[in-house]
């Protein structure tokens, strides 16, 4: 719950907009500033503060307690330009809050913790659990000494700038260890513990099994990310009991799936009980990994429970990015989010400059030339497949003749792959020209390179005969002349010689160009690889300078 506090008509009048805008989410709190802030300071998670940073600072100074357990607080100051994250910047949120409420209210964000301002990624807001020398590390990569990664575990991780020795280290292990002085252990979740328990086993038992298991293993309990069963024991009150204590989900599976695993140690007692002959080193092996505790029983007499601990392989991530036709603000904020997640960036070397300065200091970029897609996307894949977190950019967007049908061909299902959809240059085309797309359309490539041109140009018939408005990418080159016009004789077969056609060149980009034209108008020659051409149908109209396609049109009498 966010808490709300105003004095002024303005705070208030500001506060009235984030509460209609998150009306889940926040509570107001009225009366005198004083006793409302110390009410939401111990009743909610966030603070958003109408009022001045001194003020809250002094009523806010005495309830602090420490960093992990205080709210986050933000202020947004009387004119609404500013929202500042005071307190709890990374626990508390304060700064992904200060984001947000910047974002609704029109307010610049104002961010002071030292790794977010130099764009680094605290080491306490990766989502894994962090021991050690947070602070000191932390300083030591904001002064650019040599921090060194230790990956035990490989771990999709944003970028840290690290280098191969140093005085310091950030390691990252499921195993028990202890960090050193000027160390960071960071608990990737990679251990699934599978366990089994007969009716009525104790909560204790299950827990004291597991704790024992990972002990003699030498493996931290931290890292554990889930516990599992068959389904048959999903509401035994041992397990559960087991699974809300370490803190973690309790994924259950079907005694048949179970039953399909190869394990090292079958039993008959299972199998006659709920039709597996394994569920401990079962349902832990189930999603793969490796086994590092084999079945083991607990020590009651009768034994009532079962375990094993499975290390599961780091997920890779690839993430899918359209950059857009190329002006910044039509770069979507997943899009840029998603850059500054990736430790590894893969693309053409044109769309990397695009992007350059919003990726985070230590980001690999593995930039090529024209051509060498297939091995961009393989390289894409190959190292999301070595658990690295991946981004693979494309201008407009990725998926419209561009990479994402080449990188997904490639990859199996051992990574997770998000997609984040960009401006496509027929939609920003499109937006520059008026409306031209305002009923049926298609987008036709005339890159004959990878299609041959019969599918092409029955394609482009195809289109000509259904009267749909047509925008083709790739329209020319310097090797490609003769395509675009022929594409354009096989339209003008069906429509007028004054339907309109728009050219939009380098949309969105410093030297944008556009214009509208005809059928019959249009000189190939003016058109190149930067470019799209958008063809009206048969009642598209130029109107005022713009092209428009009425939506529901009628067809007019005596047309066909
Ligand atoms: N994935 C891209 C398209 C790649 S194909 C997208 O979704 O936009 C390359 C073709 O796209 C170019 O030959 C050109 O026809 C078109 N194109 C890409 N960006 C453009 C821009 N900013 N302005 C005009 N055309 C563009």
């Amino acid at each position: 719950m966010i808490g709300l506090i105003s004095a002024t008509a303005a705070g208030a009048a500001a506060r009235d907009r984030l509460a209609a805008a998150w009306p889940d989410r926040t509570r107001v709190y009225e009366g005198p500033v004083g006793d409302a802030v110390r009410a939401a300071f111990a009743q909610c998670e966030q603070l958003v503060c109408f009022l001045a940073t001194g003020a809250v600072v002094r009523l806010v100074a005495p309830l602090l307690s420490g960093k992990a357990a205080d709210p986050g607080v933000v202020c947004v100051d009387e004119g609404g330009r500013f929202a500042v994250s005071l307190v709890g910047g990374h626990a508390g949120g304060a700064n992904e809050l200060a984001a947000e409420v910047g974002e609704l209210l029109g307010a610049e964000p104002v961010v002071t913790t030292a790794t977010d301002a130099v764009g680094l990624p605290g080491l306490d807001t990766l989502g894994l659990p962090v021991e050690g020398d947070v602070a000191g590390v932390s300083r030591a990569l904001l002064d650019g000494e040599a921090v060194a990664l230790r990956a035990e575990v490989a771990w999709p991780l944003p970028p840290l700038p690290v280098a191969a020795e140093g005085a310091y280290t950030i390691r990252v292990t499921d195993r028990a260890v202890e960090p050193d002085g000027r160390e960071v252990v960071l608990r990737p979740p990679s251990l699934v513990v599978g366990v089994g328990a007969s009716r009525g086993a104790p909560a204790e038992e299950v827990l004291g099994l597991v704790e024992d298991a990972l002990r003699e293993a030498g493996l931290s309990a931290a890292s554990v990310a889930e516990l599992a069963t068959v389904d048959a024991k999903a509401g035994e009150p041992g397990i559960v009991e087991a699974a809300r204590r370490l803190g973690v989900p309790l994924v259950t599976y079907a005694a048949g799936e179970l039953a399909g695993v190869e394990v090292p140690n079958p039993s008959g007692a299972p199998l006659a009980a709920v039709g597996t002959p394994s569920v401990a080193e079962a349902s832990a092996l189930l999603r793969g990994g490796e086994l590092l505790v084999p079945k083991r029983k607990s020590a009651g007499n009768p034994a009532m429970a079962t375990c094993a601990v499975v290390r599961r392989p780091g997920r890779g991530r690839l993430a899918v990015i359209g950059l857009g036709p190329g002006a910044r603000d039509l770069l979507t904020p997943r899009a840029r989010a998603e850059l500054r997640r990736a430790s590894v960036l893969v693309g053409l070397d044109q769309y990397v400059d695009q992007i350059r300065d919003l990726l985070r200091p230590g980001t690999r970029v593995l930039e090529s030339g024209l051509g060498a897609e297939e091995e961009r996307a393989r390289t894409a894949v190959e190292e999301a497949r070595k658990g690295q977190a991946v981004a693979l950019i494309g201008s407009g967007d990725a998926g419209v003749y561009a990479m994402a049908s080449p990188a997904l061909a490639e990859a199996s299902d051992d990574i997770d792959v998000v997609g984040v959809p960009g401006v496509t240059a027929a939609l920003a085309a499109g937006a520059i020209l008026g409306a031209p797309l305002g009923h049926d359309h298609v987008s036709i490539s005339l890159s004959d390179l990878h299609t041959p041109w019969e599918v092409i140009e029955r394609r482009v018939r195809a289109a000509a005969e259904a009267d749909l408005v047509v925008t083709f990418y790739n329209p020319r080159s310097r090797g490609r002349d003769w395509q675009l016009p022929k594409a354009l004789a096989i339209l003008a077969g069906h429509r007028e010689p004054t339907t309109p056609v728009g050219v939009v060149r380098n949309a969105s980009r410093p030297d944008e160009s556009a214009r509208v034209t005809t059928l019959a108008g249009l000189d190939p020659a003016t058109v190149d690889m930067m470019t799209v051409v958008t063809v009206g149908n048969t009642a598209t109209r130029e109107i005022a300078g713009r092209m428009v396609t009425p939506r529901g049109y009628r067809w007019q009498e005596g047309a066909e």
